[in-house]
This record gives structure tokens, C-alpha cells and sequence, in this order.
């Protein structure tokens, strides 16, 4: 049985609803050409499984739009839907070392507290033994006292600098544990095709930046590319990749500060912009269409000219105390329009009308 973490697909079934999933699953790859391992087999048995409506859509979507499964589809399905496998593997590994340096920690300090009575039993013999005024010590007695005292107290400042030693070795080890974590987060909450934020990292920064009236008004643009698919049909999807990046790029290019730009999901990308009104939002969206626009896109290794590429946006301005999902939903809701009213625009339905038809 297939037990995977994920972000929210669960994969455990009975064996013959694991078997008939796995039929499908192995029939659907080997009709698709794509390799049954461990990723693809996941991902396929979770939409055939379709406890995820969200990769179900997602999926449904992709295979209606007639476009071929490609490695970089499946992966960019797999990170969103089951991405956070690794980072459940890495903090499972993680929580896995602490625990054990804990152990030695503690044993560590349980052989330190032993050291320190052992020398505080010999101090309190030695002390008892010079203090006898009955039974006075001679000088060589007294002479092997000490000796045997001095040989106490060396072991002890020896046990002292490698318990110190230890220490520092286990808190680099901790530091090093961190940063590996550290790592592992960022990359959970990366696009691995356009090194910009993931759905994931922009769910998270809205959540943070909705709650936080400093940073109101705050807005949102969605931006989507105009007829992706036909581009891919006709130059590839390795260019249709190569202009996802020229899109990320841009959107990165054209905000600051606060503003956080993420790809929200295959050709659609979005932008969260704190202190700023709706028309602060278009100015920001319109230069971005505009920026887009005018790029000459050509092919990377012929410099064959490929011609324009376009982007409709539609903007939003957060409603303090509202649910996020309906923030998103508005600037979906004005992306629509734009679309609706011929593409290469910026539109909101919050005004009820259509701010600007481009150039
Ligand atoms: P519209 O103007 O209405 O948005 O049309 P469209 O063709 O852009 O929209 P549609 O939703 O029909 O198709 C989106 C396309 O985006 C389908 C898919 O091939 C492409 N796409 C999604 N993710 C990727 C990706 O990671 N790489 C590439 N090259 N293409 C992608
Ligand atoms: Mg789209
Ligand atoms: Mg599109």
C-alpha cells in the first residue's frame, strides 16, 4: 500500500481499490510515455484515486486542453500537491538527530554530575584527613594527600574540557541541523521552474500580510498569459518554460520592498502588494503588462523571432477581516473580465467597471 504525505493527498486504500488504481495509474504512464517511478506513480494514483479535488481539477484540466504530460508538468504537479514530502522526511530526520543528541546530552551530564561527587567525596576525605587533630599527618603523608588531591583535580578539568568539547561539537551539529531545515523550507515554498515563490510561500505570506493592519490597504494582482497554450503548441513547452521564466523575471523586476510576486500555478502568477490602493495595484499591473508586452520574444538557440507575448490581470484590494479565499477570488473575478473584454488588459470588478483598455 502507498502511504505518502502530502500537502493534502492521502494515499491508503484497500487492496483492490490499490490494485485497480494501480492498473490505472501503470496504464495511463505507459500510454503517456512517461516512466512509472516512485513521483509519477504517486501523482497518477493520487488523480485516479481523486481524493484531491484540487489535483483533480488541476489534472482534469491539463489532460482536457489535449497537452501532453511532460516532465515539467509532472513535476510542477508533484511539488504542489505532494511537495511537502520531502520537508515532512527532512524534519522527521531532524526531530530523528535532536532526539539522539538529547540522549547524549543527558548522558553527558549525568557522567559530569558523577565526576563532580566523585571529586567532592575525595575533597571531603582529603579535608578530613588534614582536619584530624587527633591522628596530625606527617609531612609525607600529608605530601601524598596532596598528590593524590592534585591527580583528582587534573581529572576533573580534564572531564570539564570534554564535556566543553562535546557541547560545542553537538551545538555546531545543531546549527548545521538548522540551517539544513532552513533550506529544506525554502525550497518547499520555491517554483523550481522560475526560482520565484510556490503557491505554498504565497498562501503563507497572505495569511501574514491580511492579518497585519500595518500593511493595509494591501492589494493583489493575478496575472495570467494570454493563449499559453497556443504558444506551447506551436514553439514547444521547453520555450513555453523558457517564457514562464522571461513572466517570473519581470514580475520580480517590477515590484519592491514588501511586494511578493509567486506563481500561483502553471501559467498564472500572483502578487501581493501591502500599503497600496486599488489604483497604486493598476499602476503596478498595467507597467507589468506593459513591460511584457513590448519584449521581443525570440528562440534562445536559432534567435528566431517568436513574436508577442501577452498578460490579462485582474486586481483586488483586501476587505480587512474578510476570508482570503474571497480577496483571491475578486482578483480572479477581474482577471476574467479581462479576458473577457479581449485579453492584454487590467480589470477589477471591485469598481464594476473596466479600469483601462491597453494600448
Ligand atoms: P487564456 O488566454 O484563456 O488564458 O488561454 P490559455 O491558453 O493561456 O489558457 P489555458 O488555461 O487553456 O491553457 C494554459 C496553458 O498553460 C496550458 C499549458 O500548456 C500551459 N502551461 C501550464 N503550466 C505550464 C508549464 O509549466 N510549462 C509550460 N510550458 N506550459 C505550461
Ligand atoms: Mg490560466
Ligand atoms: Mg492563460
Amino acid at each position: 500500500m502507498v502511504a505518502l504525505m502530502g500537502t493534502m493527498v492521502e494515499l491508503l486504500d484497500d487492496f483492490l481499490r490499490a490494485k485497480e488504481l494501480a492498473d490505472q495509474t501503470i496504464g495511463f504512464l505507459g500510454k503517456s510515455q512517461q516512466p512509472p517511478h516512485p513521483r509519477n506513480f504517486a501523482l497518477l494514483y493520487g488523480y485516479f484515486s481523486r481524493k484531491s479535488p484540487a489535483l483533480t481539477r488541476e489534472l482534469d484540466q491539463i489532460l482536457k486542453s489535449g497537452t501532453l504530460l511532460g516532465e515539467t508538468a509532472l513535476n510542477s504537479l508533484y511539488q504542489r500537491h505532494f511537495g511537502s514530502a520531502a520537508e515532512v522526511q527532512a524534519i522527521q530526520k531532524a526531530s530523528g538527530v535532536i532526539e539522539a543528541m538529547l540522549d547524549k546530552i543527558l548522558s553527558q551530564m549525568g557522567e559530569a554530575r558523577d565526576h563532580s561527587r566523585a571529586y567532592g567525596q575525595a575533597l571531603e576525605d582529603f579535608s578530613g584527613r588534614i582536619d584530624n587533630d587527633n591522628a596530625p599527618l606527617a609531612l609525607d603523608e600529608l605530601r601524598a594527600a596532596l598528590t593524590a588531591m592534585l591527580a583528582e583535580t587534573r581529572k576533573m578539568e580534564s572531564n570539564a574540557r570534554r564535556l566543553e568539547t562535546q557541547f560545542a561539537a553537538a551545538n555546531s551539529e545543531l546549527v548545521e541541523l538548522k540551517q539544513n531545515l532552513d533550506q529544506v523550507r525554502l525550497e518547499a515554498m520555491t517554483d523550481g521552474l522560475t526560482g520565484i515563490s510556490n503557491r505554498k510561500g504565497f498562501d503563507q505570506r497572505l495569511e501574514t500580510y491580511s492579518q497585519n493592519s500595518e500593511g493595509w490597504p494591501l492589494s493583489m494582482v493575478m496575472v495570467d498569459i494570454d493563449h499559453f497554450k497556443k504558444f506551447n503548441d506551436k514553439f514547444g513547452h521547453q520555450t513555453g518554460d523558457q517564457v514562464l521564466r522571461l513572466v517570473a523575471q519581470t514580475l520580480v523586476d517590477c515590484v519592491r520592498g514588501q511586494d511578493f510576486a509567486a506563481r500561483y500555478g502553471g501559467e498564472e502568477f500572483v502578487i501581493l502588494l501591502p500599503s497600496t490602493d486599488l489604483d497604486g495595484a493598476y499602476a503596478v499591473a498595467d507597467n507589468i503588462r506593459n513591460k511584457v508586452a513590448a519584449k521581443k520574444i525570440t528562440r534562445r538557440n536559432t534567435g528566431e523571432s517568436l513574436g508577442q507575448i501577452t498578460l490579462s490581470l485582474g486586481i483586488s484590494r483586501y476587505r480587512p477581516g474578510e476570508d482570503t479565499a474571497a480577496f483571491i477570488s475578486r482578483a480572479d473575478q477581474g482577471l476574467y473580465l479581462a479576458k473577457d473584454h479581449g485579453r492584454n488588459r487590467v480589470s477589477s470588478v471591485e469598481t464594476l467597471r473596466e479600469i483601462a483598455a491597453s494600448a
